[in-house]
């Protein structure tokens, strides 16, 4: 295979001008007949490595796929482009045409179900045509250690002793390295290369903050990304209701989204999503497998999920096109006290309770955590970095340290002589000097420590105690009603004077502003008149062809066109995601609104 072939491939077919990461690596080793192992984040650009050595072998490369939604978003972006793509799953219409242009030889690439390429005589129809490739997509589901085990795709073991000359991908952007080795294992790899990409997603940023009024810090949230599609996720279903339906109170176009919905409705609300009818998703973790939607710009966590794995997959559906996205993580004791309950008291084995308790710890110690929050997340992934990532809010607004050992041996002072009895918010009452219920009944007031700490607002002392626990001078007794308990580190403290530094609480208002994430392409100067005519040009025309207006092209593609303004179909090539296809199909309108934006 001729190096320029695959070159010409991705410029005129995908209108991308060089490859990314290891894109042209694995390609090559694909091309050379050699099995590969891809573990690549969400967007980072899995679907080329087998798209292009399909349309550059013989034959037609088939891609095993669990989601048929993603399956028939990718034939019809592939379509779009000028190639010949197709899926079978048990909802595909129109095969007799599939199987004839197989026939003809005119196939590039077939999708297909797990259960499709299982079921009875398939695999022979295979073998009596030309296979370029096997792309094994979501591999890490052939896995029990994986975070998504599919039986049926076990048996997907047999392609490779049906098929032991044709090269086989297996691809997944999740998979520590236990799950790694599964796949290699019960695909029946012949692996020489593991190519795995780092896990950092440079275009989101990262935040995370305590979940008061968590309302209020939404709505002011949504303000700076007007317009822009995004997802809540809430804990329970009512939440995602209630939320929903208060946006909607205030004029945002939100809708909710979790299993317990009619399926009609929730196929609607994923469909108005997806062709950007719909800005906000107010979901459970049920919304999510299937979404292929590129221009997610933001992700809240309106509460904190049970682990790392689950979070960093949640946030990953934002800026698969590239450009920055901002994602948003609120945490309190309350959902840590929830998530605990569930372990606690659902039906699995102590050993695996004792794995999940450990992953929500984590969980937890992210969401609190001072330092460089992406390197908290790669280092959990087993992807070894200390320098510091700059998107991420401890990076971008580094917290400012300080000697913090008097307020914390108030804290501890004040745990004791209410003898281990009371919990974070009684605890940061009595060292203010507040007069509740409570306060009045146990006669609170009457400690030494009663108002020592009167002059600190009661969402500072909250960081400072939520430190003490992190560093582990403090810890919160889930089994005796969340109180605080003194721990073996406490006394060098409280006694001895021992120095605990804690991180100055600035709250959101206060912070200076946040530096803009970095772009591949800068389009701040994008003409922003030629941006509003380009997309409502998009719309009819996604309209007119009954596809999401991402597939004739995304947002990225209509800024780089409103910034470089190009008069000539050469310099439209330059536009990422413009190929040859789509030139001839929409660069004479393109260019005409161009033209008239510059008159
Ligand atoms: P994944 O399957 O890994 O989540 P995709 O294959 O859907 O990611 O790719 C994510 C986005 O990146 C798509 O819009 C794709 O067209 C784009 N992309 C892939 N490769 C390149 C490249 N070499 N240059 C520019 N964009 C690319």
């Amino acid at each position: 295979m001729h190096k320029d072939t695959i070159h010409t491939i991705l410029k005129d077919t995908f209108g991308y001008s060089s490859f990314r990461g290891r894109q042209e690596e694995i390609i090559t080793d694909v091309l050379q007949g050699k099995d590969a192992l891809v573990i690549m984040p969400t967007g980072g650009g899995k679907s080329i490595c087998y798209q292009i050595p399909s349309l550059a072998k013989e034959g037609f490369g088939v891609v095993v796929s669990p989601l048929i939604a993603l399956m028939d978003d990718q034939v019809t972006a592939l379509k779009q482009m000028g190639v010949n793509a197709a899926a079978l799953h048990s909802n595909s219409v129109d095969s007799q045409t599939v199987y004839a242009d197989i026939d003809k030889g005119t196939l590039d690439v077939l999708y297909v179900s797990p259960e499709k390429i299982l079921s009875m005589g398939f695999m022979d129809f295979l073998k009596e045509k030309e296979v370029a490739l096997f792309a094994i997509d979501e591999a890490h589901c052939v896995s029990v250690w994986g975070n998504d085990f599919r039986p049926d795709y076990v048996k997907l073991s047999v392609l490779k002793e049906q098929f032991p000359q044709t090269p086989m991908l297996a691809l997944t952007a999740t998979a520590d390295s236990t799950t790694q080795d599964d796949i290699i294992g019960q695909l029946k790899l012949n692996v020489q290369n593991k190519f795995i990409s780092s896990f950092e997603r440079e275009n989101i940023k990262t935040i995370a903050r305590s979940g008061l009024k968590r309302k209020e810090q939404i709505i002011s949230f949504l303000r700076q990304h007007h317009d822009e599609a995004g997802i809540i996720y809430c804990l329970s279903r009512k939440s995602t209701e209630q939320l929903a339906s208060s946006l909607k109170g205030r004029g945002f176009k939100a809708e909710a989204y979790h299993a317990g919905l009619d399926a009609a409705l929730r196929r609607k609300v994923q469909t108005d999503f997806q062709n950007d009818d719909l800005q906000i998703v107010c979901a459970t973790i049920a919304f999510g497998m299937g979404i292929d939607k590129p221009n997610i710009r933001w992700v809240v966590h309106y509460n904190m999920p049970k682990n790392i794995e689950s979070y960093y997959q949640e946030i990953g559906r934002a800026g698969r096109d590239g450009h920055p996205s901002e994602t948003l993580l609120f945490y309190s004791w309350g959902d840590y006290v929830n998530l605990k309950r569930f372990i606690d008291e659902g039906s699995a084995e102590k050993d695996f309770k004792i794995v999940q308790t450990a992953k929500l710890d984590r969980m937890w110690q992210f969401a609190t955590a001072i330092s460089c929050r992406t390197n908290v997340v790669l280092n959990y992934f087993g992807e070894y970095k200390d320098a510091a990532c700059n998107h991420c809010d401890n990076c971008i607004h580094p917290p400012e340290v300080f000697d913090g050992t008097r307020y914390v041996q108030m804290i501890l002072s004040a745990v004791i002589r209410t003898r281990e009895a009371v919990g974070i918010n009684v605890l940061i009452d009595i060292l203010r000097g507040g007069f509740t219920q409570e306060i009045k009944h146990n006669q609170y007031n009457l400690i030494k420590t009663y108002g020592v700490g009167r002059d600190i607002p009661f969402l500072d002392w909250k960081h400072y105690v939520t430190q003490c626990i992190n560093q582990g001078v403090l810890r919160i007794d889930f089994k005796d009603g969340s109180r605080l308990k003194t721990t073996p580190l406490s006394m060098p403290v409280l006694k001895e004077g021992k120095e605990i530094q804690l991180a100055r609480f600035v709250p959101e208002n206060r912070k200076k502003k946040a530096k803009i994430t970095k772009l591949s392409i800068d389009t701040t100067d994008a003409d922003s008149n030629l941006v509003a005519t380009l997309r409502e040009w998009r719309t009819d025309k996604a309209r007119e062809l009954g596809v999401p207006a991402y597939i004739v092209f995304n947002d990225k593609a209509l800024l780089q066109i409103a910034t470089l303004k190009p008069r000539s179909s050469a310099a439209l090539l330059a536009v990422e995601g413009i190929g040859k296809v789509k030139l001839g199909k929409y660069g004479p309108a393109i260019l005409a609104m161009v033209d008239e934006s510059s008159a």
